[in-house]
């Protein structure tokens, strides 16, 4: 068994038997792992807080190669994000970023993810209302490229020809991002972008400033992310928090 210590953030926990937790954390080192802190629920002093949704700090584990479930055996927390709990729009964002990184990571992961996770949990929690939900949906973007399946926006997916940014470009799941008008031709499935959205991703996806789209718009960018999550990041698998947090929209 060898110690390892890392940055992690919570990203789920349940109770387990009468006194221990397990918990799903996303580490800079080693990417998502399952960890189980035994006597958590007896004693509060060896892990405080440490094990609420959304919190990170510095995570002290037993690690033994090959083993799925590894032992916490400290926690110290540098961010307890309590204001995402305050907000039900806050608290439906950040749940459905920790399930995009729980469910959908591969594994292999050298801290891009659990910055862009921080970040985005950061983000959403100096929002309110329906700001947060939008914040999500812009943080989201950040989430799945950190994933490994940044979209295309500013060539043509397939042939790689340079898109105007004033032009609407037909976006491809199956490809990976916006199209040319000679390789949209091809495309099956797909959605038209205004230039406006491409911006706007672009933007959510460089983490600047962007003035929130209309309602009508935000939607339209909700289907968008779904799709996209559906055809690359989740394979099938069902996100629940997501669903929850889409409804927000409607
Ligand atoms: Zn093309």
């Amino acid at each position: 068994m060898a110690l390892q210590v890392t940055d992690a953030l919570v990203l789920h926990t349940f109770d387990y038997l009468e006194t221990s937790r397990i918990i799903r954390l996303v580490t800079r080192e080693t990417g998502v792992q399952s960890v189980i802190a035994r006597g958590a629920r007896r004693s509060v002093k060896r892990f405080g807080a440490a094990l609420d949704l959304f919190v990170s700090g510095t995570a002290e584990m037993q690690v033994r190669h090959g083993r799925e479930l590894q032992q916490l055996t400290g926690f110290d927390v540098t961010n307890a994000r309590g204001a995402l709990s305050m907000d039900l729009d806050r608290f439906s964002s950040a749940s459905m970023l920790c399930e995009l990184a729980l469910r959908c990571s591969a594994g292999e992961d050298r801290g891009d993810l659990y910055d862009a996770l921080t970040g985005a949990l950061d983000a959403v929690a100096r929002q309110s209302g329906g700001a947060a939900r939008v914040e999500g949906l812009a943080a989201a973007w950040r989430v799945i490229a950190a994933l490994g399946f940044t979209p295309v926006l500013d060539r043509c997916a397939s042939c790689h020809e340079v898109i105007e940014p004033s032009e609407a470009a037909m976006f491809s799941h199956g490809l990976g991002g916006a199209t040319c008008r000679v390789c949209e031709t091809q495309v099956r499935g797909g959605r038209r972008l205004p230039p406006e959205a491409r911006d706007t991703l672009r933007g959510w996806l460089a983490g600047a400033e962007v003035v929130p789209p209309d309602a009508g718009s935000c939607r339209a960018h909700v289907r968008l992310l779904r799709e996209f999550i559906q055809h690359h990041v989740s394979e099938g698998v069902e996100l629940r928090a997501f669903g929850t947090w889409e409804a927000g929209f409607a």
